[in-house]
């Protein structure tokens, strides 16, 4: 019926029951939860493709919800920006990151790259280059390489985002289109951008070994941002078949669960030192 469509569409995806349960609440509980430290991070390493070493990591956001318990980012993260509260909760995120990224420079070499995902109410927001600046000085001085990560259909404002990429990569950043493949439309921006990598998202990654052979659209995928001078990064990398069809085509690095899943920092410690021990 209309309603079920209506409400699927609403509801879509598996995470209906936590947004339902996030609508519920009031933004109060965002700015409280900041200030009793119930957002904390977690680290998923990226890996050279050819010999499969840690390179860097993208840092993911976790809510521990004193009653709802862990609250998944997909759900609190637009909640966040429907109640204009992204600003102060990426403030803390880039908070959180600067107090644990010291403890990784014992495993991570410099110019290794952290990859720290940004949501478009924050990248328009009129304090996001000052959040950006004091951001970027309460890190390690020079020792990483910090990667922006900015999905596809948060560019629709071009002119606007033209110049932020061009300030941002004079302030020494770099640039990830995050989730390709996913977002509405825009094949042009890729042209229009100038981006660093290309992360291909994980739905293509899956299909990988499961439906057909080959995959001609990943293939074009692949192409296109070696076309485009972009490097690419696979997402959601969870077997080995798929880690090799990945390295066989030449992209540049992999996440997913098959090397780790995103973790606490002292576990990400001890992750690369099992690994290189
Ligand atoms: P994303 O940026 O695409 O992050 C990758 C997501 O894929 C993460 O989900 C990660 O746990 C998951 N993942 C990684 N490897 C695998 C795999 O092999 N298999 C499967 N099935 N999943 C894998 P997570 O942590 O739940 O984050 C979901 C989304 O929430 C992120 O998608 C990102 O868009 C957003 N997010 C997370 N942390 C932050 C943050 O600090 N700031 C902002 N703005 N957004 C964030
Ligand atoms: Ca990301
Ligand atoms: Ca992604
Ligand atoms: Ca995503």
């Amino acid at each position: 019926s209309a309603l079920s469509g209506i409400l699927s569409g609403a509801l879509g995806g598996c995470l209906c029951g936590y947004l339902l349960y996030v609508r519920q609440r009031s933004g109060k509980e965002i700015l409280q939860g900041i200030r009793r430290n119930q957002f904390y991070i977690v680290w998923q390493p990226v890996v050279e493709s050819k010999n499969l070493t840690m390179t860097g990591a993208e840092v993911l956001m976790r809510w521990e919800h004193p009653t709802a318990g862990a609250i998944p980012p997909d759900a609190f993260i637009n909640f966040a920006e429907a109640q204009q509260l992204i600003v102060p909760l990426t403030r803390h995120l880039f908070k959180l990151i600067a107090k644990e990224a010291p403890l990784l420079m014992d495993i991570l070499p410099q110019g290794a790259k952290l990859g720290v995902n940004i949501a478009p109410g924050h990248l328009h927001s009129p304090e996001f280059k000052e959040d950006i600046r004091q951001f970027a000085a309460s890190l390690p001085d020079g020792h990483f390489q910090v990667v922006f990560e900015i999905t596809e259909r948060d560019m629709i404002k071009e002119k606007e985002a033209v110049s932020l990429f061009a300030w941002l990569h004079q302030q020494g950043f770099e640039i990830a289109v995050d989730d390709f493949g996913t977002g509405h439309s825009a094949l042009i921006y890729l042209e229009r951008f100038t981006m660093d990598y290309l992360k291909i998202d994980r739905g293509f990654v899956n299909a990988i070994g499961t439906e057909t052979v080959t995959s001609p659209v990943l293939d074009a995928v692949i192409t296109l941002a070696r076309r485009l001078n972009m490097t690419t990064v696979a997402e959601g990398v969870e077997t080995w078949e798929q880690t090799k069809w990945l390295r066989d085509r030449g992209v540049n690095y992999l996440q997913g669960f098959f090397f780790s899943r995103p973790v606490r920092v002292a576990q990400l410690i001890d992750w690369q030192r099992q690994r290189s021990g």
